[in-house]
C-alpha cells in the first residue's frame, strides 16, 4: 500500500549553522506527527552533519539525496556515489530533476544510468519528469512524461518501479510560485499510473506518485486531497521549519 510522503529538496542552501537549526526545529515540530514518511535532501557536504543532528534528537525523519554519480568508484573527479550516499545515511536519491536536465545536460540515458546504480545499490530513486511551459502549452504534458518512463522501463524494465518513487514537476511550476492547478495534477498523476498500469497493474497501484512545483502550506490541502497524489516533493517552502511542517501535517 502507498503511504504519504514529503520530501524537502534544500537544493543549494545550506550552511553548518542552518542544518543543526531547521532540523532541531523540524524535529521538535513533527516528533508526533505519523501517518507520513518525512525525507529531507540537504546539499550533499551536509548529509553527515544531518544525520549527526537527526540522532541527537532520535528522529524519524530519513536523509535523501539530490543527485548522484552514474560510476561506481574510479577516477571521476568531483563526483559521488551510489554507495557513499547509502553508507552515509541517504536512503533516498533524486535524479532527473528538470534543474540537472536543463543546467548540467542530463539525457533521459544519463538518468537511466543513476537509476540503474540506485537500484544496484539498494537506495530508493526519486524520478522526476514533467513538462516545460511550451510542451505544456502544446498539449504534450502527457507524452513528455510517457517519454521520460519509457527511457527508464524500456532500458529496466517496469520491474525496476519497484520501490521507486515518482516526482510529476512540471517545469513551469518549480521555484516560480505558480503551481499546477490540483486538478490538472491529479489528472496528471492519474494518466502516470495508468501509463505504468498497461505494464503492471500492481506495481502502478503501489507506486507513490508525488508533485512538485510550488507546493505551499496554502494549497497543500487540496493538492493531497487529489486520488493519485501521494505527497510532495518540495523546494523552498522545505527551507523554513514552519511551512514545511505544515505541509506535512497537510499530507
Ligand atoms: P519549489 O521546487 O517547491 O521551490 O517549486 C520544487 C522542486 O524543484 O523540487
Amino acid at each position: 500500500m502507498r503511504h504519504p510522503l514529503v520530501i524537502g529538496n534544500w537544493k543549494l542552501n545550506g550552511s553548518t549553522e542552518m542544518v543543526k537549526e531547521l532540523i532541531v526545529a523540524l524535529c521538535n515540530k513533527l516528533s508526533n506527527v505519523i501517518g507520513c514518511d518525512v525525507v529531507i535532501a540537504p546539499p550533499v557536504v551536509y548529509l553527515d552533519l544531518a544525520k549527526h543532528h537527526l540522532g541527537i534528537s532520535n528522529s524519524n525523519l530519513t536523509l535523501g539525496a539530490q543527485n548522484v554519480d552514474t560510476n561506481i568508484a574510479g577516477a571521476f573527479t568531483g563526483e559521488v556515489s551510489a554507495s557513499m550516499l547509502k553508507d552515509i545515511g541517504a536512503k533516498y536519491i533524486i535524479i532527473g530533476h528538470s534543474e540537472r536536465r536543463t543546467y548540467h545536460k542530463e539525457s533521459d540515458d544519463n538518468i537511466v544510468k543513476k537509476f540503474t546504480v540506485l537500484k544496484l545499490t539498494g537506495l530508493i530513486p526519486i524520478l522526476c519528469i514533467g513538462e516545460s511551459e511550451a510542451e505544456n502549452q502544446d498539449g504534450k504534458t502527457e507524452s513528455v512524461c510517457a517519454r521520460q518512463l519509457d527511457a527508464v522501463i524500456n532500458h529496466l524494465g517496469v520491474q525496476a518501479l519497484e520501490n521507486c518513487v515518482i516526482a510529476y514537476e512540471p517545469i513551469w511550476a518549480i521555484g516560480t510560485g505558480k503551481s499546477a492547478k490540483p486538478t490538472q495534477v491529479q489528472a496528471v498523476h492519474k494518466f502516470i499510473r495508468g501509463y505504468i498500469a498497461k505494464h503492471n497493474v500492481e506495481i502502478a497501484e503501489n507506486i507513490i506518485i508525488l508533485y512538485g512545483g510550488s507546493v505551499n502550506p496554502s494549497n497543500a490541502t487540496e493538492l493531497f486531497t487529489q486520488l493519485d497524489i501521494d505527497g510532495a516533493l518540495v523546494g523552498g517552502a522545505s527551507l523554513m521549519a514552519d511551512t514545511f511542517v505544515l505541509i506535512v501535517k497537510a499530507a
